[in-house]
């Protein structure tokens, strides 16, 4: 493979360079080489569409301008400039490796491919992204469209989603990379991969290096890349208690600083357990999370949401505060909150909803 890869390595890159600046898309964050630009996208392009990100792109950039003014923000303010993006570890990793790279890196994002995996939330590939776009230096960046791309290029038969086949995958890639615009490489990788070498269908018709293609030469380019199926994932039921007090504001809790969706604020209740009584469940949960006795009154609204690793059914009930007065066992905070205030405290997707539904 890797001798069948020095053997196309440079009309490979001409032919990829020369269609990236003819069709590459325009983006916001190609008009900069500032790493600290090039790292919010690549972080934000994780698990999310271009045409999702790009607001947020704007919106991030507007309220945290700067890495010195992203370390310096509170938390809460960064979650809710985030608010419906999803994956929230990412924003929290990258409030904390802001603070790292003040502190510890004088406002530098480091150019060294060890030291900048350091910050939390930086991987293999955006490590390879931010050196190869901001800094130029010859580091591949190999995510699931590249992995696909080069699993074709070489009719690699092996399952794309074995960890060797991914290291052996890196070390092909980081063989094809050129000196020269490693940035640009990368970035026509990630262009043909989005709009052309697509996961169904690829276009070959019109894909720049087709003719080095040995899934197109032997009609394998919709078989391969190779992956295996994925465990279906668990579907899981959970109650949340909707509390107002006699002023109509409603009772929301902070979520604790680790786990799913740390530190963002929902209603108090949680997860149940299989086999176990609704209303027994959002009693314990309650109880747990804030000390306090509720009773449960009638069904609102049932909301479905997916997560990575598995689906939720979120029942929410109007609820009757009984006794004692909320105190943050299970959960960092809690309020009572009104509308305006329910507007500018980060929340998930799901209890989003849920406000909006009982309203
Ligand atoms: S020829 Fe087809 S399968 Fe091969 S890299 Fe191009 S688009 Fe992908």
């Amino acid at each position: 493979m890797m001798k069948d890869a020095d053997k196309i390595k440079s009309p490979l890159d001409r032919q990829l360079l020369a269609w990236y600046r003819r069709n590459q898309r325009c983006l916001p964050w190609r008009k900069t080489n500032d790493p600290y630009r090039i790292w919010i996208s690549e972080i934000m392009l994780q698990q999310t569409q271009v045409d999702t990100v790009i607001p947020y792109y704007h919106r991030f950039l507007k309220a945290f301008p700067t890495v010195s003014s992203l370390a310096h923000a509170p938390l809460q303010n960064v979650l809710k400039v985030w608010e419906n993006l999803g994956y929230y570890s990412r924003a929290r990793n990258m409030h904390a490796a802001a603070r790292m790279i003040v502190e510890k890196f004088d406002g530098r994002i480091p150019d060294n491919l060890e030291v900048i995996q350091t910050l939390p939330g930086v991987g293999l590939y955006t490590a390879g992204a931010i050196l190869s776009i901001a800094y130029g230096q010859a580091i591949p960046a190999v995510d699931g469209n590249v992995r696909r791309i080069l699993c074709r290029l070489f009719a690699i038969r092996k399952p794309v989603d074995d960890t060797r086949e991914q290291k052996q995958l890196q070390k092909l890639a980081t063989s094809l990379i050129p000196v020269k615009h490693p940035g640009d490489f990368n970035q026509a990788l990630m262009d043909l991969g989005a709009t052309i070498c697509k996961a169904k269908n690829p276009d070959c018709a019109r894909c720049p290096i087709a003719r080095h293609c040995q899934a197109r030469l032997h009609d394998l380019q919709n078989v391969l890349p190779i992956i295996r199926k994925a465990p279906a994932i668990p579907h899981r039921q959970a109650a949340a208690a909707v509390i107002r007090n006699s002023k109509g504001m409603l009772l929301v809790v902070q979520r604790p600083t680790s786990g799913l969706l740390a530190s963002l604020w929902k209603l108090p209740g949680g997860f149940i357990k299989s086999g176990e009584n609704t209303e027994n469940s959002l009693r314990h949960s309650v109880k747990e999370e804030l000390a306090i006795s509720i009773r449960q009154g009638k069904h609102l609204v049932s909301v479905n949401h997916t997560y990575t690793h598995f689906r939720i059914t979120l029942q929410a009930y109007e609820c009757r505060l009984l006794k004692g007065t909320p105190k943050p066992l299970g959960c960092q905070n809690w309020r009572w909150a009104s509308l305006t205030d329910l507007k500018k405290l980060p929340l998930s997707k799901i209890d989003r909803m849920i406000l909006v539904e009982t309203k």
